[in-house]
């Protein structure tokens, strides 16, 4: 199962919801024993060469409830940071001792805060608990924001912009991922920090709902934010037939667009039921690193495939 780790291109990835998956299963376990229903075991990490995977709280828009996302985080450090390979990423010494001691870092986020309920001191609280990204919505309208299937395609409400700036105050990092390209420019106009979509592709080439615009992403690299190039099939290619040739192409554009030092990975694995052909896992990625090289010098893989990642936790997450 375990494969040597020999590559000069260890990995961050900014999206994967395998709490999801022991949130709704109870069964199952993060560990390498599991059956084949998780795609992020440690060993695939470690066979990655994962220096970071981000885990995202996600709950179904009708079990959204605040219960639900405290089991998560009980998830989190019951199943996932039990597991002795395992660092909790609070800061940015963190992740020098998750890199110097050959760890992977697992950094919490909350993707749609739907079960929060507009509740400010749970936000507070989660941070405690090592919480450093927040996406505003799912798919969907929640209290804070429309989501990107919403079909009034609204922006932010008021108390939206105000847990924007709480978010801002306590240093978490905003997620526009799934927020309507309203949403986004509102959050833009709002934030003094820089933002991230951690799972979102290009639009020119894949016009789907959840995908950026050249200016979306045009303004994320102005801001030094991030874009994490997702492996969705259908955010990579309209008819969801994608190859890892087709993910490369994402790539290409968004550095193309000046994002060089501004792209990283957001696999989404574990909150996919298809597939990027014959790109299934964590140490699956090897093969898209071997694509990148074929087409970029070795420094813009490394920077695509950690460095930009970590350079931006290190500047955005609390020293200490
Ligand atoms: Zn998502």
């Amino acid at each position: 199962m375990r494969e040597p780790a020999s590559s000069p291109y260890p990995l961050v990835d900014f999206h994967c919801d395998v709490l999801w998956k022991l949130l709704e299963h109870e069964e199952l376990s993060f560990d390498d024993h599991s059956d084949s229903r998780i795609d992020v075991t440690p060993g695939r990490l470690q066979a990655s060469q994962a220096i970071l995977q981000t885990f995202a709280i996600y709950t179904s828009p009708q079990k959204a409830s605040q219960a639900a996302i405290w089991k998560s985080v009980d998830l989190f450090y019951d199943k996932v940071l039990s597991n002795p390979r395992m660092h909790l990423i609070r800061d940015a010494a963190d992740i020098d001792h998750a890199m110097n001691n050959g760890l992977t870092g697992a950094l919490l986020s909350l993707e749609g805060v739907d079960g929060l309920q507009g509740d400010f001191t749970m936000l507070r609280l989660l941070y405690r608990l090592g919480l450093r990204a927040v996406g505003l919505t799912w798919n969907h309208a929640n209290w804070a924001a429309d989501g990107v299937l919403e079909p009034r395609q609204g922006g932010l409400t008021a108390k939206g912009g105000q847990f924007v700036e709480e978010c801002e105050r306590l240093g978490i990092i905003l997620d526009v991922s799934h927020l309507t390209e309203r949403g986004f420019w509102e959050l833009a106009d709002r934030v003094k920090r820089p933002f991230i979509a951690s799972h979102s592709n290009a639009k020119a080439l894949c016009p789907h709902a959840r995908n950026l615009t050249d200016d979306q992403i045009k303004a994320l690299i102005a801001i030094d934010g991030r874009i994490g190039i997702t492996y969705v099939p259908y955010f990579v290619r309209e008819d969801g037939k994608a190859t890892i040739i087709d993910v490369l192409r994402h790539i290409e554009h968004v550095a193309g667009l000046g994002g060089a030092k501004q792209l990283m990975l957001g696999s989404d694995f574990d909150g996919i039921e298809q597939y990027v052909q014959s790109l299934r896992h964590p140490a699956d990625v090897r093969k898209l690193v071997n694509e990148m090289l074929k087409v970029f010098p070795e420094q813009v893989v490394t920077d695509i495939t950690s460095a930009n990642a970590i350079r931006f936790l290190k500047q955005q997450l609390p020293a200490k």
